[in-house]
């Protein structure tokens, strides 16, 4: 396979283009590579910018329909992003997260396997399950899981994850390479509700939203999990390594190391990588202090005037079936050897990118 950046006739498929990921994988894709792109999706705004590009061409849908699923493993390299993963969903809709976590990706990696596409698939750091307090690092090819029962549903699109890499790495053929992102922020995250979005986003949009609206941020049993938190700019890096190392490479499966420019990369298909960045490792009762510092810089107002945080229990917050992750510290090692990558950006300069932009974004008035 041959994928050279300056390479005009190439096309990539993004599957959940117009998503938080698929977005910056957009815009990166246009300013660093003379590829085309097929973009796929359901919901476009927050491309708004690349919807008249000459070398784009969008399609609204899912991979729901197979003649859309054919198509898009028509083209050499496939990402596919698209999946249901707002957390509070993952409690009342578990059928519909399983079909748009497992049974979607699952058709799409057949066909890919049929055409000889390379599969970049958007697993999660979920799939490491139910960890505690001092659970270590998270090694992709070695940490064993352990997920809460049947009834607490949080659990439903970790385990469709997990079968989705699962399947992913035993269908014949394919040349498939998994990523697990550990906790991506950045501008264009997730929604805020009762704007473009209902129900519950992920921590950093709900945090967002409360200091906008100037309410507490909510603590979920105290805010003792800790997260790592990485910036979507060192994902789109990421994605570019692995993008660089995997052109040239000869099979599927392939342990052959090549010669790609000066450097030699052993097989990155058939494997699963981390992405994220240990450095940036925060409780969430702390992400919400270094939250208002910032929200009280960007709009100059001392932090004193700003509502205390408020703990809520799981269950009131999110309903019956809420469960939680208590640590989450990625392995990164793998990624640094096969493809000497490392993310850079730190946890500060990320949140004051992100909570900038989104109050940028939702302050006019009509989020309040
Ligand atoms: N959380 C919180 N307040 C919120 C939203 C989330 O305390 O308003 C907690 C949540 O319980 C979890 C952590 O923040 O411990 C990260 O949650 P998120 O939904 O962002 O994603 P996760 O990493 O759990 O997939």
């Amino acid at each position: 396979m041959n994928l050279r950046f300056d390479d005009s006739s190439i096309t990539v498929a993004i599957v959940g283009c117009g998503g938080f990921i698929g977005s910056h994988l957009l815009d990166a894709v246009l300013e660093r590579t003379r590829w085309r792109v097929f973009g796929v999706d359901l919901d476009f705004y927050r491309l708004q910018h690349r919807l008249n590009h000459e070398r784009c061409e969008f399609l609204c849908a899912d991979l729901a329909d197979p003649a859309v699923v054919e198509r898009i493993a028509q083209f050499p390299l496939v990402v596919n992003l698209a999946a249901i993963c707002t957390p509070s969903r993952y409690m009342g809709e578990a059928c519909e997260v399983i079909r748009s976590n497992y049974d979607h990706p699952a058709t799409l990696a057949t066909a890919c396997a049929r055409s000889g596409s390379w599969l970049v698939h958007f697993s999660t750091s979920e799939i490491y399950g139910r960890t505690l307090p001092d659970s270590g690092e998270l090694i992709e090819d070695e940490t064993p899981a352990v997920f809460g029962p049947v009834a607490a549903s949080r659990w439903s699109y970790a385990t469709a994850k997990l079968l989705a890499e699962r399947f992913i790495a035993g269908l014949p053929g394919l040349k498939w390479t998994v990523v697990r992102p550990f906790n991506f922020v950045g501008p264009y995250m997730d929604f805020m509700p009762g704007v473009d979005g209902e129900g519950i986003p992920r921590v950093l949009a709900n945090f967002s939203t409360a200091l906008l609206r100037g309410e507490p941020l909510k603590l979920v049993n105290g805010g003792k999990a800790k997260r790592c938190f990485t910036s979507v700019h060192d994902a789109v890096d990421f994605l570019f390594a692995l993008f660089a190392a995997g052109s040239g490479l000869p099979d599927a499966g392939s342990e052959t190391a090549v010669n790609i420019g000066s450097k030699t990369a052993p097989g990155v298909f058939s494997q699963a990588f981390n992405v994220g960045n240990q450095e940036n490792e925060v409780s969430i009762a702390e992400l919400a202090g270094k939250m208002r510092t910032i929200f009280a810089k960007v709009r100059g107002v001392d932090v004193s005037t700003l509502p205390e945080p408020q703990i809520v229990s799981g269950e009131e917050y999110y309903g019956v079936g809420y469960d939680d992750s208590m640590r989450r510290m990625p392995s990164v090692a793998k990624a640094e050897r096969l493809l000497g990558f490392k993310a850079r950006i730190p946890l500060d300069v990320a949140l004051e990118e992100s909570l900038s932009w989104f109050v940028g974004h939702y302050d006019t008035g009509a989020s309040s």
